[in-house]
């Protein structure tokens, strides 16, 4: 059975991403120019590959025909890519989707100190969201020397261990020339997802948008479109829904109810998703509620799930070890990315790690024991702190 995943590929685009990202989607992103054209696909703006595996040899390919003995390879994952911007000051871009991410690809140039404190942060990040799939993709070999490029492959060895993935592979890419980018697929395609549709449904919108042109009819027009993907459980056409927070009206907050009327990926058109494919969901919301990614950061669920929603909320707060001189203080405004929203918070106290925060106007939507992610500010440059469940 074919599987969704969804990756992260972190890195800058001095190291290389983006001539990797093209290796990767080239042939996918051909093949589906048709559907690029329709509105939905082309505004959600993810990168997408398939990843095939052969029947005979059991190796991945990026081709129906087996790129290492030729035969024929059935359909194994449709691969969506989620964006990392590789700039510091961007982190909480990345943590916005990271409850998506099943997997990662870090770009690591040889040609640099590894870690770059940037690359620091992102690693953290992936293990505080529970990322434990990752490979490293070792670029700009072509213009360090020998020596270097073994240094650098021991420190991204050293790097990773220190870190807790022992495990994670490095592979020497050189992309431009498709060089080893096959071997890079190979450990993609070892990613081991588990999935489990049976719980409560949560999907987390990272963008939101009105698809139709000014001056359609209004006959013609079709309703707000929210992407992003979910977390847990499954969505499907005709599913009614509720979005969080919804809109602010009246100083209250108030949920809204809508109705999924059609489905888009990167792929076409899909009946029921669960976790692992980004999405475009086209709802019966008056368009404009959805313009200019007014719902981003919602949370989506179906049936009688109802998440817990105000404006204050507590979490057994795990700090990374070593990195702030002061545990955090009351008083102080910190950074919280919950599923897809960000918001500031006012520490309201922190007796012994249980962090208590004030939300002020901004309410949350969470389910308990969702994860918290906190910033903090490190000379005015808000800096991955920690993470902890939500139990209150
Ligand atoms: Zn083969």
């Amino acid at each position: 059975m074919v599987k969704n995943i969804t990756i992260d590929i972190v890195g800058n685009f001095a190291d290389g991403k983006t001539t990797l990202v093209k290796s990767l989607t080239s042939e996918s992103t051909l093949r589906h120019s048709e559907e690029k054209k329709r509105g939905i696909t082309i505004r959600l703006g993810y990168a997408h590959f398939l990843i095939y595996k052969c029947g005979s040899c059991g190796s991945f390919s990026r081709y129906e025909k087996c790129e290492v003995c030729g035969s024929k390879s059935d359909l194994y994952y449709r691969v969506s890519i989620i964006d990392s911007p590789g700039h510091k000051t961007l982190m909480t871009i990345m943590l916005s989707g990271a409850t998506l991410v099943d997997g990662a690809v870090l770009v690591i140039a040889a040609n640099q100190k590894c870690p770059q404190p940037q690359t620091q942060e992102h690693i953290e990040a992936l293990r505080i969201i529970g990322v434990k799939d990752i490979v490293v993709a070792q670029t700009k070999i072509d213009v360090v020397g020998k020596e270097r490029a073994k240094e650098s492959y021991n420190e991204i060895k050293d790097f990773l261990s220190k870190n807790g993935y022992d495990n994670a592979k490095i592979i020497p890419v050189f992309a431009a020339h498709n060089i080893n980018v096959t071997s890079l697929i190979q450990e993609i395609g070892n990613f081991d997802v588990k999935r489990d549709e049976s719980g409560k449904t949560e999907m987390v919108a990272v963008r939101s948008f009105d698809i139709n042109k000014p001056g359609t009819d209004i006959k013609d027009l079709k309703g707000g479109v929210i992407g992003g993907g979910l977390n847990s459980g499954k969505i499907s056409v005709g599913d009614n829904i509720m979005i969080y927070p919804g809109m602010f009206v009246k100083n209250n907050w108030k949920p809204l109810k809508s109705k999924v009327m059609s489905i888009q990926s990167e792929f076409g058109s899909e009946k029921s998703v669960s976790r692992g494919l980004m999405i475009g969901l086209e709802t019966d919301l008056d368009p404009s509620i959805a313009r200019r990614d007014s719902l981003s950061g919602s949370l989506i669920v179906t049936g009688d799930n109802v998440p817990v929603f105000k404006s204050r909320l507590s979490v057994d707060y795990i700090p990374i070890a070593g990195k702030f001189d002061k545990p955090i203080q009351k008083g102080e405004t910190v950074l919280l990315n919950v599923l897809a929203s960000k918001v500031l918070g006012t520490v309201v106290s922190n007796l012994q790690n249980k962090v208590i925060l004030n939300l002020g106007n901004s309410y949350l939507p969470y389910f308990l024991s969702d994860k918290a992610i906190i910033s903090r500010k490190i000379n005015n440059v808000w800096t991955l702190a920690g993470s902890g469940k939500i139990y209150e």
